[in-house]
């Protein structure tokens, strides 16, 4: 068998390292953070729908570290995995209100989900303490609801929208693209779609507000729909 030269040996078994560092870790550019509004959440939900809460207010989905080649990854990551017990009782009761479970009672189940899926790709910047912390600062910082209903768009049965519609307002007060995510809209499939999320951007270490990328969210051309 061919034998390494041992001045090559040392690089080589570093590089070989360092790929398995970033691999375990998750390697990631920006963070993108999700708001979602919750009846449409329920709507496309498959769990029991006795237990929904399909509260009239936009909440968090997630902060999810990204990357620009593969907007979802990157996820699952090796690292500490969540621990009920770092969640104080005052951040508790923040997420409570911020980031709750909309699809059954269990708030914590769902944080453990989004800490253990993202949380743990960006562990290097954000211990899970701040992760949880930094979205419900996020969170506060704009009250999306708000700036929709000073736009009049506000939950309608019959009204439709375009993308920039609801994206300009937002825009507005954030002074940055943001993103809108979409679900089919089961009663009319062809003819709109549902407004689901609200996606804001922030840079490597969660501070600075960056523009999103427009990846696929909503569909072109279809008129969208706040119910
Ligand atoms: P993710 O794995 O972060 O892409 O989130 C998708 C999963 O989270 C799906 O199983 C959704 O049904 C679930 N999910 C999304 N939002 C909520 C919410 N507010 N409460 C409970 N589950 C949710």
């Amino acid at each position: 068998m061919a034998m390494l030269e041992p001045s090559l040996a040392f690089p080589v078994l570093a590089f070989a390292f360092f790929l398995c560092f970033i691999m375990s870790t998750g390697s990631y550019v920006y963070f993108q953070f999700v708001q979602q509004w919750p009846p449409t959440t329920c709507r496309l939900s498959s769990k029991p729908s006795n237990q929904h809460r399909p509260l009239q207010r936009f909440t968090i989905h997630g902060l999810w570290p990204s990357n620009y080649s593969n907007p979802r990854k990157s996820s699952n990551c090796n690292g500490l995995q969540f621990d009920a017990r770092k969640v104080s009782p005052r951040l508790r009761s923040k997420l409570k209100i911020s980031w709750p479970n909309v699809e059954s009672d269990n708030d914590t189940k769902f944080w453990e989900h989004e800490w253990n899926k993202h949380g743990t790709c960006s562990q290097e910047t954000l211990n899970q303490t701040q992760f949880f912390e930094r979205s419900h600062d996020m969170w506060m910082s704009y009250n999306i609801t708000n700036i929709l209903k000073n736009a009049s768009i506000v939950p309608s049965a019959t009204q439709k929208w375009k993308y920039s519609d609801i994206e300009s307002p937002i825009k507005t007060a954030t002074q940055r693209t943001p993103f809108l995510r979409c679900k089919r809209d089961p009663s009319h499939p062809n003819n709109s779609q549902l407004l689901h999320e609200v996606v804001i951007c922030y840079d490597y270490k969660a501070k600075k507000q960056i523009d999103c990328n427009r990846t696929a969210g909503c569909w072109n051309n279809v008129d969208i729909k706040f119910e």
